[in-house]
């Protein structure tokens, strides 16, 4: 038996085999190579299992999604033959002698760093086609399914760490749990696990290896333990955390239907957080009852390329008209820091947290804040959409939001496309600058959003993403509820409602504070929601304290 210890960043235990995420490592393509006819056979094998695949995925998307959506796979197809690329791929075989997979790599670098010169936006925009078609013959020259599970049956990921774009194109339906190497609780890929209701431990360090692959394992999502082939007693004890988790499923089964209110009649709102349209059928499973934060950036991170104002429209009107009149909250595109788009071309940045992320992004960018707001406003029309904010410190950001709001809204009346002109306007709390100026902000906006992860992150000057701070990194600590107190009695004297998107939200240790503090709404993965319930319908409101406010 090998036991290992990491951090438990979501809750369940499974059991299931190891299987690695497999990543192309540069250094397997460096090779020299002598036979140069050799490798030039198999790139042509590597580049006809390509267009195979791409053929396969065009007919696939073209049925589920339409012409527009095949074309992408179609345009990677016509790259995969294109006269000047393989011209290229074949003349660095002939002049290096490397290996297959070296002249791939040299050749898509070059196309790429040609695209992004030119001097036309679309060109350079297919650099990042370019070199996810060179990836892909790449995989296929090293006979790596990256990304794909190829295994029959579920497993438990592996990983050094898994990037939340990574982590959203895997085959959920196969994944059992993820334990890593690394990772945080507060990453974006820890926040898409608890979404999913899959368990996942990060920070297991070097005890996690490659060799552990194939074998059987026990994860606990709670504890952080994992036992791979457990001995016997080892063996027992998962076995009955097994059957307590199942008896707890049936015991909350009893909250579906049920009122989220104190025994006191205090109303909570409990919404979810979702990051697609899949995710719905998990709130309704768990009852929620409403969407308090859609993450919409992971639209564009599953993308190769800008989702167009129509496959958001797609995406925000199912989710919307799915929730059948209850509240959705949709977020502007938050990317930037760990959420990295490689088609938008971000600039490398030393601080990426304190850089030109979020809504700096989109006022930076007009054109594709406006794409997302038109798909947001047509999707109003089909549900109780509201739109969100993120990373607001001033208020003349929210003016700017506010302004392009009014411009797209002009443009669906010119244009006579049905939406709701009174679609709420919301921003996120996650800036301690928004904190201080949160009665100016409240009187611009319909509600706030408390982004407690962020928000801890820059209150604490504490890296969300690093797993080393240990106790520094405090979400209970008094400042943090100090400034949602604050957030809280500015948007009630401004008569507006104030939730909890963050991960505290579902911490059910500070749900008193929380009564206490006055909060409205608390926003939660899914799986959290009866959880939450079942607390709210024990407490009494007015008996709870400011108490973990103090120092
Ligand atoms: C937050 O910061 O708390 C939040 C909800 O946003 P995200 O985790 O996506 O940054
Ligand atoms: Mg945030």
């Amino acid at each position: 038996m090998i036991l290992m210890q990491g951090k438990g960043v979501s809750k369940g235990v499974v059991k299931g085999p190891i299987y690695f995420y497999q990543r192309i490592q540069a250094a397997a393509a460096q090779t020299a190579a002598s036979d140069i006819e050799e490798e030039k056979r198999r790139l042509e094998e590597a580049k006809e299992k390509s267009m195979d695949q791409l053929n396969a995925l065009a007919d696939k998307a073209r049925e589920e999604a339409g012409d527009e959506a095949a074309m992408l796979f179609e345009t990677h197809a016509m790259f995969v033959e294109d006269e000047d690329f393989v011209d290229c791929m074949n003349t660095v075989l002939d002049e290096e002698h490397c290996s297959a997979e070296r002249a791939v790599e040299i050749a898509g670098e070059q196309f790429s760093a040609m695209l992004v010169a030119m001097d036309d936006a679309y060109m350079q925009a297919r650099a990042a086609d370019i070199k996810d078609v060179a990836r892909r013959i790449l995989n296929n020259l090293l006979g790596v399914t990256e990304g794909g599970i190829d295994s029959d049956e579920p497993v438990i990921l592996a990983a050094d760490d898994l990037a939340p774009s990574e982590t959203l194109q895997l085959d959920k339906s196969k994944i059992l749990g993820f334990i890593t190497q690394g990772g945080s609780g507060n990453s974006h890929t820890a926040i898409l696990a608890r979404t999913m209701g899959i368990p996942a431990i990060c920070g297991m360090g070097e005890a996690l290896k490659p060799e552990l692959n194939g074998r059987m394992a026990y994860i606990d999502g709670e504890t952080g333990q994992a036992a791979i082939e457990p001995d016997e007693i080892t063996l027992t004890a998962f076995q009955a955390k097994l059957e307590k988790q199942q008896e707890m499923k049936t015991l909350m089964e009893t909250m579906k239907g049920q009122e989220d209110v104190t025994l006191d009649g205090r109303h909570m709102m409990v919404y979810c957080n979702i990051g697609s349209p899949e995710d719905v059928a998990a709130v309704h499973n768990n009852d929620g009852q409403g969407i308090g934060l859609f993450r919409s950036e992971f639209l564009y991170l599953a993308a190769d390329d800008y989702p167009t104002e129509e496959e958001q429209f797609q995406a925000y009107k199912t989710v919307a008209a799915a929730m059948d009149g209850k509240r959705v909250v949709i977020r502007t595109l938050d990317i930037g820091a760990d959420k990295q788009v490689g088609y938008f071309d971000l600039q490398k940045e030393e601080n990426p947290a304190l850089g030109v992320r979020a809504i700096r992004i989109c006022l930076n960018r007009p054109e594709v804040f406006r794409t997302q707001l038109r798909a947001l406003y047509r999707a109003s029309a089909y549900g109780k959409v509201a739109i969100m904010f993120p990373m607001i410190t001033s208020v003349w950001e929210v003016k700017e939001c506010k302004r392009a709001c009014q411009k797209v809204m002009a443009e669906l009346d010119a244009e006579g496309i049905p939406y709701n002109r009174d679609t709420e306007v919301g921003i996120m709390i996650e800036t301690p600058a928004s904190v201080f100026v949160a009665e100016e902000l409240a009187k611009e906006v319909d509600f706030f959003s408390v982004g407690t992860n962020d928000l801890t992150q820059y209150t604490l000057a504490c890296d969300r993403q690093a797993n080393d701070l240990g106790k520094f990194f405090d979400p209970h600590h008094p400042a943090v509820l100090r400034a949602l107190k604050m957030a809280t009695d500015a948007a009630h004297k401004a008569g507006i409602w104030i939730g909890i998107c963050g991960e505290l939200g579902a911490d059910l240790t500070l749900l008193e504070t929380f009564l206490a503090i006055g909060i409205d709404e608390l926003s939660v993965s899914p799986s959290s929601v009866l959880p939450l319930r079942a607390e709210i319908r024990k407490s009494i409101a007015k008996t709870c304290t400011l108490e973990k406010l103090s120092c």
